[in-house]
């Protein structure tokens, strides 16, 4: 009889949801996590937030001690990578040896996009995924230096926040029209822009890097599309990341923008699911694939009930949050498709209330929590305002979702 091994391949926070999620749920047997950096599970937002800024510890990343894992009978194998898995004989090969196993997890994440040609192979070029890249960037983080950010989504600006305040002169150059142009509407892009550019970054959007010029092979300057020409100490490249679905792939099991699930997290063969930022699956009919920990989360202990015999759809309601400078930006909801945004202001900040078809579907707010737990309420409970409603004066959210029940 086939010996029972739940392996999961990876060990950052969608796989570390999933083996809590396991044990918690009653299975006591053997459960292995393979992870390819030197760590247990870490949490990687503060890395470009208190971590960058010196103001955490590395111990303060792990989601729990070293010995916790040890204690749940969970075996961690890090600095480790899976090179190959072979769904029929169920097995994996590991640098160094195979593994034998009973139900695998694909909890692989992303990668950064490749660096642009230009770039690569120069000194002063940096990326911003794992806790070695945190610890390369740290060491230019010094009053006096420049630094050019390439991309103005989250990695990029709130590394441009923490640079910044630490005295470095910084320029954030973004392919699109403009910054967030991928997860918020304008709205939203203006007042973070301002707020950059209150605290001196220069933001310059729909521009790209042209030319490169290196001094002694680093990185010294940059001329854009436009012309302009910067003269740069480092670079920080926050250019978007690829699910890692290579193993997947060559195991023939069925990707597309990552590697796609059903709604218990099970990929398209039999005893293999997967989960988090690697995984597309569907949501409203449509094939969706997050980049968030609510997601790695929540995902992944769907994925693990499944595992269970316990099947439930997953259905998120997704949530997202970023630190930049003194603000915070709440997101609920995924925006997509929307044909209106109103917005509002309250004592405390700022909110954007998206809509689609006149029915709300998703929150920016920024300073403004009790804006956004008042929408994720609403939201979760299936509660979609009307744009007449949100727009009406005098509207107020939280008195909304109170009087709804929500
Ligand atoms: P991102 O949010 O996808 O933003 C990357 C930005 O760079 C996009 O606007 C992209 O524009 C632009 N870009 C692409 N190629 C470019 C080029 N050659 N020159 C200039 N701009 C270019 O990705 P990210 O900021 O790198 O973040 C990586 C991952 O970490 C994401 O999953 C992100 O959600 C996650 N993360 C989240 C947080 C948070 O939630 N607070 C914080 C840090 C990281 P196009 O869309 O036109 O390609």
């Amino acid at each position: 009889m086939e010996r029972e091994h739940i392996v999961v391949v990876g060990a950052g926070q969608a796989a570390a949801s999933l083996a809590m999620r396991l044990r918690n749920g009653g299975y006591s047997g053997p459960l292995t996590l393979v992870g390819d950096e030197p760590h247990p599970p870490y949490q990687r937002p503060p890395l470009s937030k208190l971590y960058l800024k010196r103001e955490w510890t590395v111990d303060r990343l792990y989601l729990r001690p070293v010995e916790f894992w040890a204690g749940l009978g969970v075996a961690l194998v890090t600095g480790r990578t899976v090179t190959a898995i072979d769904p029929a004989a169920r097995t994996l090969q590991l640098d160094g040896g195979a593994m034998a196993w009973s139900k695998l997890a694909l909890a692989t994440g992303t990668r950064p996009r490749p660096l642009p040609p230009e770039f690569a192979r120069l000194d002063g070029v940096f990326e911003l995924r794992g806790l070695a890249d945190a610890d390369r960037l740290q060491g230019e983080i010094r009053p006096g230096r420049r630094l050019l950010v390439l991309g103005g989504g989250y990695v990029g600006l709130e590394t441009a926040a923490v640079a910044v305040k630490a005295g470095l002169s910084v320029t954030v150059v973004e392919r699109a029209s403009r910054i967030l142009e991928r997860v918020a509407c304008a709205e939203t892009s203006d007042l973070i822009r301002a707020l950059h550019a209150g605290h001196g970054v220069r933001v310059l959007e729909g521009r790209s890097v042209a030319q490169v010029e290196a001094q002694d092979g680093a990185v010294a300057a940059v001329t854009l599309d436009d012309g302009s020409h910067i003269a740069v100490d480092a670079v920080l490249v926050g250019i978007g990341v690829l699910p890692r679905d290579e193993l997947a792939r060559a195991a023939g099991i069925a990707c597309d923008n990552g590697i796609v699930v059903d709604a218990h997290g099970r990929t398209g063969v039999p005893g293999v699911w997967a989960a988090g930022d690697c995984a597309a699956f569907p949501l409203a009919g449509i094939s969706t694939r997050l980049e968030s920990v609510q997601n790695a989360v929540d995902q992944a202990e769907c994925a693990a009930d499944d595992m269970l015999g316990r099947p439930r759809a997953y259905a998120p309601v997704p949530w997202f949050w970023s630190d930049q400078y003194d603000v915070k930006l709440q997101i609920v909801g995924l925006n997509r498709g929307y044909d209106a945004v109103v917005h509002r202001r309250s004592g405390h900040g700022y909110s954007l209330w998206y809509f689609r078809d006149g029915r709300m579907i998703a929150v920016d707010a920024i300073n403004d929590a009790r804006t956004y737990m008042a929408a994720r309420k609403m939201l979760e409970s299936g509660l979609a305002l009307s744009h007449a409603e949100v727009s009406r004066e005098g509207f107020d959210p939280v008195a909304r979702m109170r009087q709804a029940g929500a």
